[in-house]
């Protein structure tokens, strides 16, 4: 399986910075077999579909929880596709975190993600109290059965995101990354069946450069969410290199 590399930009950018960004991307060589995903904030979607060559993909960060109507602020899956996304990210624990979503959102989600034609990328990780109280295992499985629910195995990546290692430098150690990513196959295989072998399952969590080749070398982990490095063109390119010699 090729590695899955994906930019969440978050809230960070502005269009003089995409210019500044792709004009970096075009001087790196990134390897044909990692597939490159960048999910700027949604007002930046066309000019990151423009500036970036096309083997690049577009995602989003979120998408709403129904199809069309009075939801002011919301963006519809079936819009996202028409301004050029095949991804789109659901279930991002700061979405969860400040704006109270809830498993059975996110599963309404990733559902209205897959019917537009969308790849959910379906996130899921336990906070810090969490880890220390050893119930990790749980808290995950738990978010897996609601946030799945009525979602299908295609078109399906879930992203582990220990919620203690987002944005704080502190990445998960190859070993409790590789822990957590087995946990989730099972959990996968018990909902899917022996399918579910070819959903991807990402880390996400202060991934850089100079940790990304000793993630990508576990068997488990199938690629990366990268926020803050992933805002600087060659600090990403790295990492998908990284992407592509950890897979070998
Ligand atoms: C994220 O927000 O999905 C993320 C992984 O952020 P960072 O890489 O900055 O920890």
């Amino acid at each position: 399986m090729s590695a899955l590399v994906i930019a969440n930009w978050k809230m960070n950018g502005a269009l003089s910075a995409i210019e500044t960004f792709a004009e970096a991307w075009a001087s790196v060589v990134v390897p044909d077999d990692v597939h490159i995903v960048i999910c700027p904030p949604y007002v930046y979607l066309s000019a990151v579909r423009e500036a970036m060559p096309r083997g690049v993909q577009l995602g989003a960060q979120d998408c709403a929880g129904h199809k069309a109507g009075a939801f002011t602020g919301d963006v519809a899956a079936d819009m996202l596709v028409e301004s050029g996304c095949d991804w789109v990210i659901v279930g991002h624990s700061e979405r969860r975190q400040y704006h109270a979503e809830t498993d059975e959102q996110v599963a309404q989600k990733a559902r209205l993600a897959q019917e537009a034609g969308l790849c959910a990328v379906v996130c899921v990780g336990e906070q810090l109290a969490q880890r220390e109280a050893g119930e990790h295992k749980q808290v995950v499985s738990g978010q897996l059965v609601g946030s799945l629910d009525g979602v299908g195995l295609e078109n399906l990546v879930v992203a582990y995101e220990p919620v203690w290692a987002i944005g704080t430098g502190h990445s998960a150690s190859p070993q409790q990354a590789e822990d957590m990513h087995r946990w989730i196959k099972d959990c996968l295989m018990t909902r899917y069946g022996a399918n579910a072998q070819q959903i991807p399952v990402i880390y996400g969590g202060s991934v850089k450069p100079e940790t990304a080749a000793e993630l990508f070398a576990c068997e488990t982990i199938d690629g990366a969410l990268v926020g803050g490095a992933s805002l600087e063109a060659i600090s990403f390119a790295e990492i998908a290199q990284a992407g592509a010699s950890g897979r070998n």
